[in-house]
């Protein structure tokens, strides 16, 4: 028998904060009507100050994984070359969806410690006269590891190579957490989710959508239907969509969205990456190793936790969630056992970290893990900090 909150601090879902909660449960309304209309109109505004972008933003009633499609198939045609990176589970089912759409990927090997490498996509880019990649995609924040990739850099190595590859990326673990610039980072299109950083329930994916990338989907030929963007962008124009939204979800949304304008992007980032290094603080402090692997790419929405060899990260989850009611986020794919993931994004704050780090600390312990048991002190002294 669990008191108290449940602490959700898994890198997604996130905890969906009582305003947006309250916001949600209103009458659906007529997807058709005036009252719906404004409230779209408003929504789509809204949201692009979140991507960093003028141009539209289509929304999804799918998950993030939807919103991975949608992109593909918008942009591409049936046997395009696409570059992508093992950065981790993520990319490793991006470009499985890839394939399966019938995309020719050259799929970079990586050791899921690193971020995407500007260098070697400068070098494959150049390496490829023949101009035959039609896209790169990245994960901006690899979500297994913890890794944030450095997309402006990635950017800047495409227009070094000269190359006209479209630039994919997925924000689905860094919208509304990570500095992000759809526009100025030169974006095509910027895939995301609901259920991260926006601090919504599973159940909407996005897609910020370039003029380059728009362009492109008016020659790509890959099946598509439900994902194509057209009739949608065409819709939204009046504040409709060509089926029925999941209105509830767009009421939290439009709620969100107020809270992260309050607070302001720059502040919302700042508190991310201040949680972050207070977490990583933590790690050291227990004698644990983070498993990023370049400071220029720690992640400021979670951090993954590396075991000593012989410990089973999932034994300490196990323990956490039984004793005091955590959920932490288990290690995926080639992770498996090897780490635990600490999220420490959306709603989120100070005492919710020193709670999560707390519940951490003792679960390493009473697993038998060995640790030195001063890693909630060292991140307080973070804290305590301005
Ligand atoms: C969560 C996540 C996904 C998958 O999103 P779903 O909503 O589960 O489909 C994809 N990429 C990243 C980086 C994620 O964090």
């Amino acid at each position: 028998m669990h008191t108290g909150r449940h602490f959700l601090q898994i890198p997604g879902p996130t905890n969906v904060p009582d305003r947006v909660l309250h916001a949600m449960a209103a009458p659906t309304i007529d997807h058709r009507g005036p009252e719906f209309a404004a409230l779209a109109l408003r929504i789509l505004e809204a949201i692009k100050q979140v991507f960093g972008t003028v141009s539209p933003i289509v929304i999804y009633p799918a998950s993030g994984t939807g919103a991975w499609e949608a992109a593909l198939v918008n942009t591409l045609s049936p046997g395009d070359r696409v570059l992508s990176f093992e950065t981790g589970h993520f990319a490793t089912l991006w470009q499985d969806m890839a394939r399966g759409l019938g995309l020719d990927v050259d799929f970079v090997p990586g050791d899921w410690r690193h971020g995407v490498a500007p260098q070697t996509v400068e070098e494959k880019l150049a390496a490829d006269t023949s101009r035959s990649i039609k896209a790169v995609c990245v994960v901006h924040n690899e979500t297994s590891t913890g890794v944030t990739s450095r997309v402006p850099e990635i950017r800047r190595a495409i227009d070094a190579a000269g190359h006209p590859a479209l630039l994919l990326v997925d924000t689905i673990s860094s919208l509304g957490s990570i500095d992000y610039q759809h526009d100025e980072w030169g974006v095509d299109v910027t895939v995301a989710g609901s259920q991260k950083g926006l601090m919504l329930p599973p159940g909407l994916s996005f897609n910020a959508v370039s003029a380059k990338a728009l362009e492109a989907s008016r020659t790509a030929t890959l099946p598509k239907s439900f994902w194509n963007w057209k009739p949608i962008i065409e819709a939204n124009k009046n504040g409709f969509f060509p089926y029925t939204p999941a209105t509830n979800l767009l009421y939290g949304l439009d709620e969100a969205l107020r809270m992260l304008e309050a607070e302001g992007l720059p502040a919302v980032f700042a508190r991310h990456a201040r949680h972050a290094e207070a977490t990583r603080a933590a790690v050291r402090a227990w004698g644990l190793e983070v498993l990023c692997a370049d400071e220029r790419e720690y992640s400021g929405s979670l951090t993954a936790v590396l075991m000593p060899e012989g410990h089973d990260a999932d034994k300490v989850r196990e323990i956490i969630l039984e004793r005091f009611d955590m959920s932490l986020g288990t290690g995926l794919g080639r992770l498996a056992g090897r780490v635990f993931r600490i999220g420490h994004l959306g709603h989120f704050n100070d005492l919710t970290l020193a709670g999560a780090l707390a519940g951490a600390q003792m679960g390493l312990q009473l697993a038998g893990t060995p640790i030195d048991p001063v890693g909630v002190d060292a991140a307080l002294d973070v804290l305590r900090r301005d």
